[in-house]
């Protein structure tokens, strides 16, 4: 069983999903929009209380499927042969700081990376790239469905996005990737009970305080 104190490097890709680029008013990327959390940012959507800052403006969720590297991806060879599980994460946002660091032209960290910025639901078996697209996965606010996404409206699929981690940055076991949330993000209320579901399986949930 995968201990998510082992993971090694978080890569997220932003803007994936043509509705969500559109939605915040980005361009789509024309090659994956890739940055990284610190391992500090990770905790679990395991029913419990998660605290995140509530005095820095709106703090945004976005549900994103979440890739599990077991082994040194060689080119060409199959994808299942270096993915062994996925789990739904939530890339928090700090939106505000964001667009502040956006108009400055300065890196993203202080809006993507503060501490439980990465809550990670219950690992899974990798189905296998076709599999993965053909279930939608949600997450549900207060009982409500906030966002609903499937892998199929990826601009960049998996294959295509571990073949460019791998050239660009390197890949390797114990390594996540965020890849991306479709539209309806939108900023969390203190108490809010956030649920993330593949299909009708639940991954993981958690309240949300503010403080
Ligand atoms: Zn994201």
């Amino acid at each position: 069983m995968f201990n998510n104190r082992d993971v090694v490097n978080i890569y997220c890709i932003g803007r994936n999903y043509r509705l969500h680029a559109l939605e915040l008013g980005n361009e789509v990327p024309e090659e994956p929009l890739v940055f990284t959390k610190p391992s500090h940012s990770i905790t679990e959507m395991a029913g419990g209380v998660i605290t995140l800052p509530g005095t820095v403006g709106e703090v945004h969720f976005e549900l994103e499927i979440v890739l599990k590297i077991s082994d040194s991806y060689k080119p060409g060879a199959p994808i299942n042969d270096c993915i062994d599980a996925i789990t739904l994460g939530l890339d928090l946002t700090l939106r505000d700081v964001q667009s502040k660091l956006k108009a400055k032209g300065q890196p993203w960290l202080p809006a993507k990376g503060f501490k439980q910025s990465a809550p990670l639901g219950t690992w899974i078996p990798f189905p296998g790239e076709a599999e993965l697209a053909s279930v939608e996965f949600s997450l549900r606010r207060n009982g409500e469905t906030a966002q609903i996404g499937c892998s199929k409206d990826m601009l960049f699929g998996v294959t295509e996005l571990v073949n460019h981690i791998e050239a660009n940055y390197g890949l390797g076991p114990g390594d996540i990737i965020f890849t991306g949330t479709p539209a309806g993000v939108a900023a969390l209320e203190d108490g809010d009970l956030l649920e993330a579901y593949w299909g009708e399986q639940k991954l993981g949930s958690c309240n949300v305080k503010l403080v």
